[in-house]
């Protein structure tokens, strides 16, 4: 099979590739991979805002519903200043494969507004968070498309956007929304689900490649919800050794270990883990240094695109665990392949995070709310499944983990096409 050119190609073009690529190894049949390549429906919305100082500001809000053959589509909401369409298109793509991957009964999709929240009062953040509801309303719902937290959006984002939408509705609708507050409705357990999620992965693949966890050294690149809650576990569950985080700003390195609670600390008190020092062997360290640092797990937890073909050769972790959606670039994969590292592909690695906005969107349709402990083992259990269905898929087809997930997850959707009669 050729290996596409990855440089310079978008995040969509990207997750298209891949779509390919595993069209290919299955045989797919041309019209549904046509069916797949591209998103069902978009959204581009105008939200204005009125802004704190009296001038109104116009943000542009997406929503991209991607497939819903499987169920209501379902994804997350990013307040980025960064980012295009096609980022959104990318995410919605992979929020799919994300689903079925979980063989949860949903379909994917992905929204955003681009706005730099760090600029933003929070009352500006409320009215922006409410706009977009308002612009949107009518075309989302618990039972056509349930919108979540992602970069820079909260648990009180979520809420806010929960009351403008019942608001319009003239009844509770918690449905709508997952990653809730949970005196609104939220599940226990989905604040670190993305991260133990990735973490239960970590323990299998470390299994797999005859790693001890304890003691072992970890570099997380990240440190919103996903990379911070991916440090505490890794500590809490394994005793393993985070000796590097980052955020937007950079990152720190500390060869004897860092100590989660004061980073943390040190992050809410100053925006940032840069600064923090607890010995003198501490060091600041770039986000590209961190990505090659001589360790034996590797997390990207940020952003997409960061591991490409010029430094992927010099990445030297055992095992990558994508907890950011589309880190990897297919060019950068294949490399990766060849010197044996064993990736947790992004839509099985940070899986967990909608496997409890399921749970979630469950107990809000009955009403009946569960304690930390079954979400816990509900989530173990469906990441474990779904972690052996690609593992067990990669062994049997000789191809990586990334294309025996994405074989499953498109077998899925391409059938529920099928059943559907659309093909
Ligand atoms: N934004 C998260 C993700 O990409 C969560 C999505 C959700 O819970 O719906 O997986």
């Amino acid at each position: 099979m050729d290996i596409p050119a990855s440089q310079g190609l978008n995040p969509f073009e990207i997750a298209q590739r891949q779509l390919d690529m595993a069209a290919e190894v299955m045989g797919l049949d041309p019209t549904t991979h046509q069916l797949l390549r591209w998103p069902m429906r978009e959204f581009h919305v105008r939200i204005p805002v009125k802004m704190d100082d009296g001038s109104t500001r116009i943000f542009d809000g997406y929503r991209v519903q991607y497939n819903d053959a499987r169920g209501p589509t379902k994804g997350g909401i990013r307040f980025h200043p960064e980012g295009t369409i096609n980022t959104i298109r990318a995410l919605a793509a992979w929020m799919t494969w994300k689903c079925a991957m979980l063989d949860l009964p949903l379909g994917g999709a992905m929204g955003g507004v681009l706005c730099n929240p760090k600029e933003l009062s929070p009352g500006e953040l409320e009215r922006l968070s409410r706009g977009y509801i308002r612009a949107l309303g009518h075309y989302v719902g618990p039972a056509s498309d349930v919108a979540a937290p992602d970069v820079y959006t909260t648990p009180q984002i979520m809420a806010w956007m929960m009351d403008e939408y019942e608001t319009m509705l003239g009844r509770h609708a918690p449905g709508v929304i997952t990653g809730k507050p949970t005196p609104l409705g939220g599940s226990q357990g989905r604040m670190d689900a993305t991260a133990r999620g990735g973490a239960y992965c970590i323990r299998e693949a470390a299994r797999s490649v005859g790693m001890n966890l304890g003691g072992a050294t970890v570099a997380i690149q990240g440190y919103g919800n996903a990379g911070r809650y991916m440090h505490k576990l890794l500590v809490e569950m394994f005793d393993a050794k985070v000796v590097a985080v980052s955020d937007s700003r950079g990152g720190i390195y500390c060869p004897n270990g860092l100590d989660f609670e004061r980073v943390l600390a040190h992050k809410l008190d100053t925006g940032t883990v840069v600064g923090y020092a607890c010995c003198n062997e501490c060091r600041e360290i770039t986000n590209a240094a961190l990505l090659e640092l001589d360790v034996d797990v590797l997390v990207p937890a940020a952003l997409e695109g960061v591991i490409r073909s010029h430094n992927a050769p010099h990445i030297k972790a055992k095992i990558i665990a994508e907890l950011a959606d589309g880190p990897t670039t297919p060019n950068a994969d294949a490399i990766l392949q060849q010197k044996g590292v064993y990736v947790i592909p992004d839509f099985l690695c940070n899986a967990g995070g909608v496997t409890v906005s399921y749970f979630e969107q469950v107990q809000n349709a009955y009403g009946y709310y569960w304690d930390n402990a079954l979400v816990h083992q509900r989530l173990e259990h469906k990441m474990m499944v779904a972690f052996y269905d690609a593992h067990d898929t990669a062994q049997r087809y000789h191809t990586s983990n990334r294309i025996a997930a994405y074989l499953i997850a498109v077998a899925r959707v391409a059938e529920a096409c099928a059943l559907r009669g659309w093909i």
